[in-house]
């Protein structure tokens, strides 16, 4: 080791998804949209000029910001942004877990969550989920320096009641509570409303799933007055210019297509409703989801097995080879035509190999 790597940090970094090169294969591995983003937001891409780009970016995002807070009726004071929920969620980690005590999250969860606490030295635990894979609310009424929680969780799927969840933000008055709702779009209940109630709670959002916009890196969040200005401070220690001139304006754009939203919202859930009928018939067990994903598991065929040979087929899905979930694969929501063609080939090998 040279003398001077000592003084690195070192971290091991977040793994994403597979982003392979040929378009050809049908792509359900990182729970993007199938569907394109909002019309309005091609029209935007077309008629720009790019002599703006001449000029640093609003560091404020206003009219994204502007938009966020119509769209979702909460003064522009609650709503921070930021470059993917990714962003705003590391921003937080770095704003508001900075007290020495542990983070409480998920065993099993979005797995930049412990990335994020090694990066900035924060301690943390995690609690486990019970045998069916739910977030125990007593896990998450003890002493702690912070709490985050995906609603629902990924990659689980499953959505936590509300009111378990208000529990917990109401039990923990001196700290700062994330409630990740990354796939809170396709059927679940925002914590949104409980912001005008809980000055420690931090609602966190993003464009990538629900408004097919994941290669824009468009992420938000909703909180009190004062827990956003934090926040900014630390956006703005950091770089003042996080969200680029043409992000703001796309964002803005697909937040005036509402009917759009609501049609692909329609679609993907119909789909992944389908869907579950579907692996159900073939042997599949699954955690009831209501995100844009199923994480599946057939009692018969190793996880691995079945992951490999989807690929070889040219059908990405996610596998994670770690401890209680090695036999489970997270199955994006494509459209109608590839969850077919996933099933068919799934009967077809279950057919030959089981
Ligand atoms: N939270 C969860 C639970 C996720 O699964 C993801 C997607 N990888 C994100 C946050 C980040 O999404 P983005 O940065 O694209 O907004």
């Amino acid at each position: 080791m040279a003398a001077w790597e000592e003084n690195v940090r070192k971290v091991v970094p977040y793994t994403p998804g597979e982003q392979p090169e040929h378009l050809d294969i049908i792509k359900l591995n990182t729970n993007e949209n199938p569907y394109p983003p909002a019309p309005k937001v091609a029209e935007i891409l077309k008629n720009m000029d790019a002599e703006i780009l001449r000029r640093y970016p609003d560091p404020a995002a206003s009219e994204l910001v502007q938009a966020l807070a119509e769209r979702y009726k909460v003064p522009r004071e609650q709503v921070f942004v930021g470059v993917g929920s990714d962003d705003v969620l590391a921003m937080s980690f770095l704003t508001f877990f900075s007290g020495g005590k542990p983070i409480f999250f998920p065993d099993i969860t979005y797995s930049f969550y412990d990335v994020w606490a090694d990066l900035f030295r924060i301690p943390y635990e995690c609690q486990p989920l019970d045998e069916q894979f739910q977030i125990r609310t007593t896990d998450y009424l003890g002493d702690c320096g912070g709490i985050v929680i995906p609603n629902p969780n990924a990659p689980t799927g499953i959505e936590k009641d509300l009111l378990e969840l208000e529990q917990i933000i109401a039990a923990n008055p001196g700290v700062i509570v994330i409630i990740d709702e990354a796939y809170i779009d396709f059927g679940g209940e925002s914590a949104l409303k409980l912001v005008p109630k809980y000055d420690n709670l931090l609602v966190v959002q993003t464009f990538s799933k629900s408004r097919s916009l994941a290669g824009m890196r468009i992420g938000y969040a909703f909180g009190d007055e004062k827990l956003i200005k934090y926040l900014n401070d630390a956006k703005y220690s950091f770089n003042s210019y996080t969200m680029d001139t043409v992000t703001i304006a796309m964002g803005a754009a697909s937040l005036r297509d509402e009917v759009y939203f609501r049609e692909t919202i329609g679609k993907v859930t119909a789909t992944r409703e389908w869907t579950k009928k579907e692996l159900a018939r073939l042997g599949f067990v699954f955690p009831d989801s209501k995100s844009n994903f199923i994480f599946a598991s057939h009692p018969k065929c190793p996880a691995k097995e079945l992951f490999e040979a989807l690929k070889e087929q040219g059908i990405y899905v996610r596998y994670f080879d770690k401890p209680r979930i090695d036999q489970y694969l997270r199955i994006s929501i494509g459209t109608d035509l590839e969850m077919q063609t996933l099933i068919q080939f799934l009967e077809q090998y279950l057919g030959e190999n089981v």
